[in-house]
């Protein structure tokens, strides 16, 4: 523990957003960093908690009070090596995680939790900026070859571990890009798709094989795979879409969230947008847009509609509107249910609950 008395001294502070005016004129990322000696002082108020329910509250177990104290100490290289012992692609989470952590944090018992995402962020960031995140050559080899079949960040993870440990390890996916729902659902404007490609180019360089636009069972057999390899390691994420079973959804206005996503993720990149587009190409400028669904992948097109330019965006939740404040004692190290507004509900949008379309 950096300062013991960091958590009564200092106020939470976190990263700010570009001004919605700004933001929505362009697909990239806005999120501002906090400088470096702010973010050390974030890092003090951790409290180093004999229970430490933010590590229990992260979904990779990232042992979050340690590289708090480095942070807090200047010691950046350490604790990018402490992040990485747990988390492949601290970048990926730093930006899109929910952070169920700050969740768990015991400050968050009077709100003001760790900035522990932000902290995840900016040490991996330094890490890239100083050039201290290297290739992982393994001095040997197994001679065990693995095929693993989809490459979202499941598939990317589990390849680059098992690649580290010697085997060959050969990446399918069926995309003309790597990357999954990280490069084809999240919008640019979340996480920008070079993240991806320098951790591709990483893996690459410790052995393993990208194998793009080969859709396994279509372009390769499971027989083949079974016999050329000595594992295989099926990583194909949950591509179906929950569709709208009511009298219209077939109308042509009505679209699924991983259409429109797709396509101007696929645009921003420069790429062919038809491939994403069975039912045509499909964009929200000048329309009146409802989206139907109050989750993250509704404020997702929320925050696309109105960077396409949408005369108005309304957005509606079967569920009735959770409280602004979530019950602590009931809630409390887990995820709460609350109201939650996204950047992308700032930059524009009506809200409804208790809707069943
Ligand atoms: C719009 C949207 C926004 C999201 N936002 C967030 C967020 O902000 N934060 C967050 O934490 N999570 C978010 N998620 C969830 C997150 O993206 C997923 O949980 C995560 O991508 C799942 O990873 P995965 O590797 O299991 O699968 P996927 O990312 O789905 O990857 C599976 C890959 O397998 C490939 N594949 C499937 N079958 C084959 C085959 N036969 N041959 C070859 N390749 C195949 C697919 O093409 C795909 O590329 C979001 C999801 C969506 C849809
Ligand atoms: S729960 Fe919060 S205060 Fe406690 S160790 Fe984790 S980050 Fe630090």
């Amino acid at each position: 523990m950096g300062k013991a008395t960091g958590f009564l001294e200092l106020d939470r502070q976190d990263r700010s957003y570009a001004d919605p005016k700004e933001r929505l004129t362009h697909y990239k990322e806005f999120i501002v960093p906090l400088p470096e000696d702010k973010l050390k002082a974030q890092a003090s108020r951790c409290m180093n908690c004999g229970i430490p329910y933010c590590h229990n509250g992260c979904p990779v177990n990232n042992i979050i009070p340690d590289w708090n104290h480095l942070v807090y100490e200047g010691d950046w290289k350490n604790a990018l090596e402490v992040l990485h012992s747990t988390n492949n692609f601290p970048e990926f989470t730093g930006r899109i995680c929910p952070a169920p952590c700050e969740a768990s944090c015991t400050l968050n018992i009077d709100d003001a939790p760790v900035t522990i995402k932000s902290i995840e962020c900016a040490i991996v960031d330094k890490g890239w900026q100083e050039g201290w995140i290297e290739p992982q050559i393994p001095l040997h080899k197994t001679g065990k070859a693995v095929a693993v079949v989809g490459s979202g960040p499941a598939g990317m993870a589990c390849a680059q571990q098992l690649a580290r440990a010697g085997h060959s390890v050969t990446l399918f996916e069926k995309n003309d890009r790597m990357g999954g729902l990280l490069r084809y659902g999240i919008p640019d404007f979340k996480m920008e798709k070079d993240l991806i490609n320098r951790r591709l180019m990483q893996m690459q360089a410790e052995g393993v094989v990208l194998k793009e636009s080969t859709e396994v069972g279509v372009h390769v057999s499971m027989e083949s795979l079974r016999e050329n390899f000595d594992a295989v390691v099926m990583s194909g994420g949950a591509e179906e879409a929950r569709q709208l079973t009511i009298p219209g959804a077939e109308k042509s206005g009505v679209r699924l969230a991983m259409e429109f996503l797709t396509q101007q993720n696929k645009r921003n990149a420069g790429d062919d947008e038809m491939r994403a587009a069975p039912r045509g190409s499909i964009l929200a400028t000048g329309k009146h847009v409802i989206v139907i669904g109050g989750g993250d992948t509704g404020s997702d097109c929320v925050g696309t509609s109105n960077r396409q330019g949408a005369a108005s965006v309304t957005q509606i939740e079967i569920m009735p509107k959770p409280p602004v404040r979530e019950n602590k004692a009931l809630s409390w190290p887990d995820w709460p249910m609350k109201l939650r507004t996204s950047s992308s509900h700032e930059e524009g949008c009506e809200r409804d609950w208790s809707i069943l379309t």
